[in-house]
Order: C-alpha cells, then sequence, then structure tokens
C-alpha cells in the first residue's frame, strides 16, 4: 500500500525573496487562471478541454511569452487549472451547479524541476531566477520533514509554497511517498477508465483517516502532540496563580493552532489523493452519531473528524472535486471482496472473512465498503432514472491497484 506524507516546513525568507514569490504567486496564478478561461466553455460544458496536453499545447507559449515563469510553473499551473476543470465537468454531469474555476489563494505549486530540497533548504524557481530559501525548523524532532522528507524509504513528490498573510509567514509543503510491501490482492483490473471515479474515506479509532486506495493518515502524531499539550496544561494547572492562567491560555491558542494546521494539511492530502487517482468525488462515512459509532474514540478524535471533513469539503472544489456522505451500516463488518457481511469478520484492525478468508487492514476495508455503497446507491438512482437500462455507467471505486465496481446488492448474513 502507499503511504503519502505532507511535510509542511517553514521558510526563512529575505525581503528581496519574499518580493519575487510574491510576484511568481501572481504570475503563477495568472496563468491558472487563463488556462481556466481557455479550457472552460460555458455554453457547451462537454466542449470543456480536460486533456492536460490539449492545454498545454493551446497555451504554453502564449503564457510563456506573457509571464517571466519557468516552464514547469506554467505548466504546473496549468495542469492545477485543468484538474478543476475536469472536476467541474464531472460535478455538471452529475447535474450540480459549477462555474468557471477561479484561484484566487496564495499557492505555487512546484515540481523536481522546478524546485531542489536540499538539507536544511529549498532551491525555488521564481519568475527572476532562483530563490535559496532556508528551512526553519522546530526544536521538536522529529518533525514530519525529518521523518518523511530526509527518509530514505520515502519518495519525494511535489511540493507547495503557501503564505499566511496573517502571520506573513512563507512554508513549503512537501509531499512525499512510501510504498510498502502488499499482502493485499484484489485482483481488479482498471478498465472503465472514462467513468466516474470515487475515492472511499473511513474514519476510524486505528488511523484518523484510510483511503480506498490503502492511502493511510495514521494520526499517530497527532495523538502524540495532544497527549503532550495535556501533560504541559496539566503541570501548569498545579503550578497555579496568574502567569500560569495567561500561559495556559497562550498554550490553548498555540494548540488550536496546530491542530487547526495538522488538519488542514491532512485535508489537503484526502484532495490531493483524489485528484491524482482521477477520482471525481470523495465519499465520506456520514458523520451524524459517529459518536455513537465509535465509543472508544477520544472526544479529540470525533472533532477533528468533523473539522476533517468540514476542511476537505471547502478545500474539494477548488480542485474540481466533490464531496459526498453516505450512511455506514455494515461497512465495517462487510467484506469489500465478496460482500459477506458478519460481526465475526472484524477483529479491531484485523478484518479476515468468514466466507472468502480475505484478510485485510479492517479501515481499509470499511473504506472500500464506503466507496463501494456509494458507487452502488448512484448506479441504482441512474437506473431508475433512465428506466430503459441503457447507457448505464457504472461508478468505480478507485482501491490500490485499479477500480472496482459493485454489481448489486449481497446478502447480510441473517437476511
Ligand atoms: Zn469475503
Amino acid at each position: 500500500m502507499e503511504v503519502r506524507r505532507t511535510a509542511p516546513v517553514k521558510l526563512a525568507v529575505s525581503d528581496e525573496q519574499r518580493d519575487a514569490l510574491h510576484e511568481t504567486r501572481d504570475q503563477f496564478l495568472w496563468c491558472a487562471n487563463r488556462a481556466s478561461e481557455q479550457c472552460w466553455n460555458k455554453y457547451d460544458r462537454d466542449e470543456c478541454i480536460t486533456n492536460k496536453r490539449t492545454a498545454q499545447n493551446a497555451l504554453y507559449d502564449e503564457l510563456r511569452e506573457e509571464t517571466d515563469l519557468t516552464a514547469n510553473l506554467v505548466i504546473g499551473a496549468i495542469y492545477r487549472a485543468v484538474e478543476a476543470v475536469k472536476g467541474c465537468v464531472e460535478r455538471w454531469k452529475k447535474r450540480q451547479r459549477v462555474s468557471q474555476p477561479e484561484f484566487t489563494s496564495w499557492f505555487i505549486d512546484y515540481d523536481k524541476r522546478s524546485s531542489t530540497i536540499h538539507r536544511n533548504e529549498a532551491s525555488l524557481s521564481t519568475h527572476s531566477g532562483r530563490v535559496e530559501c532556508p528551512f526553519v525548523l522546530p526544536s521538536d524532532s522529529p518533525t514530519p520533514y525529518e521523518r518523511y522528507v530526509l527518509n530514505e524509504d520515502y519518495e519525494l513528490r511535489t511540493s507547495t509554497v503557501h503564505y499566511d498573510n496573517v502571520t506573513g509567514e512563507f512554508s513549503l509543503h512537501i509531499t512525499t511517498r512510501r510504498f510498502d510491501s502488499d499482502e493485499d490482492a484484489d485482483g481488479s483490473t482498471d478498465t472503465e477508465h472514462q467513468n466516474r471515479t470515487v475515492l472511499g474515506i473511513d474514519l476510524g479509532v486505528n488511523s484518523l483517516a484510510v483511503a480506498s486506495t490503502g492511502t493511510f493518515w495514521q494520526g499517530d502524531d497527532y495523538d502524540h502532540w495532544v497527549r503532550e499539550f495535556e501533560k504541559r496544561r496539566a503541570k501548569m494547572q498545579q503550578r497555579g496563580g496568574q502567569d500560569a492562567h495567561r500561559a495556559m491560555a497562550r498554550l490553548g491558542k498555540r494548540e488550536r493552532a496546530w491542530r487547526k494546521q495538522y488538519l488542514h494539511t491532512t485535508a489537503n492530502e484526502i484532495v490531493t489523493e483524489a485528484v491524482e487517482n482521477d477520482c471525481s468525488t470523495i465519499v465520506f462515512e456520514e458523520l451524524d452519531g459517529i459518536r455513537e459509532r465509535l465509543p472508544f474514540a477520544e472526544w479529540h478524535h470525533v472533532w477533528a473528524f468533523r473539522r476533517l471533513y468540514e476542511y476537505v469539503v471547502y478545500k474539494a472544489p477548488e480542485r474540481g472535486v466533490s464531496v459526498e456522505q453516505i450512511e455506514t451500516a455494515y461497512t465495517s463488518q462487510r467484506c469489500s471482496k465478496c460482500g459477506f457481511t458478519h460481526e465475526d469478520n472484524r477483529d479491531g484492525e484485523h478484518f479476515c472473512c468468514q466466507k472468502c478468508e480475505y484478510a485485510v487492514n479492517a479501515d481499509y476495508n470499511a473504506a472500500k465498503n464506503i466507496g463501494l455503497r456509494y458507487a452502488r446507491k448512484q448506479y441504482h438512482s441512474l437506473r431508475s432514472r433512465q428506466k430503459s437500462g441503457s447507457g448505464d455507467a457504472p461508478v468505480n471505486v478507485r482501491i490500490n491497484r485499479g477500480t472496482m465496481t459493485d454489481d448489486g446488492p449481497r446478502p447480510i448474513a441473517g437476511d
């Protein structure tokens, strides 16, 4: 299975570099918005350009002419726009309201050519040559940067520069991934690429979130830091007095900011997972009643699930992806391979089908079921609309290797 991590790293930026990055961002967004305009067709959504190569051929020369950006930044901006347009067209096909994607937030996408990540600094391409920005690494070791970027097991992917206009700080979000040896063989194939594909997400106690592609967001560092904050708070409480009171207020503020940042990063990664796997929809389990369904989840998990969901809902449309919720009865007990549903199938983190002996991580199995349930629902509503039954386009679920489709309801044990 693939494990993906984003390490946010603060950048030390001189005044001159700051100007260069702001100007580069302006030009980058200008390219992305120009590409969005070019690819969008408001009269006929079927005529929108959703192919990266086509968009690049149509616009690349012009944008290179009009801006001072390097080739890979221009291409990055075009690709970002095509992804967003593609997602809008998918949503339009689902009869949702869509409009031409517009980019307004502060970001610059970098790839391996437009940026170089060194041990203590990043070299970033700008409109006026490269800037070398040293990393500002916190003393709380090991940082995500140490664990995922300096770690040989992880492969560097893309990175994005963000700017916080409240603090005036720049940060580089470096995306890495690792492939684990995979005991999970679904044997399914990726055939119907033109069909709609969804990404299922399971929110769980063992991991913060697991995608139907087998990507895990473990949340163990989240737990670790929540506990650290609790310890520090307890110490301050013991001390008592005005100073301790003020220190606790400061700590509370820091903790809230930290949690928010953590969940924003995870939400971004989930949306990226969908985009990179050509998924038009992210499907979550229903959040109502999650407290009751997960009696062993600590309060901060339930809080995190809700925020994470909200952030994904907020971020996904910008990248052309929609977000849905689906009821989750039996998704943890059902075998995603053969459909057999029984409470004995699941034992904590382990899932083992009592019928077909499919053995797999329980959350990953649940994530696939969430995607499959949504796919099945879409399929049936489509059929009932079309009546004739012809021209059905099954909805696929993106899994670890390829996709799978659900071809009908399966019996539940005891039915
Ligand atoms: Zn089974």
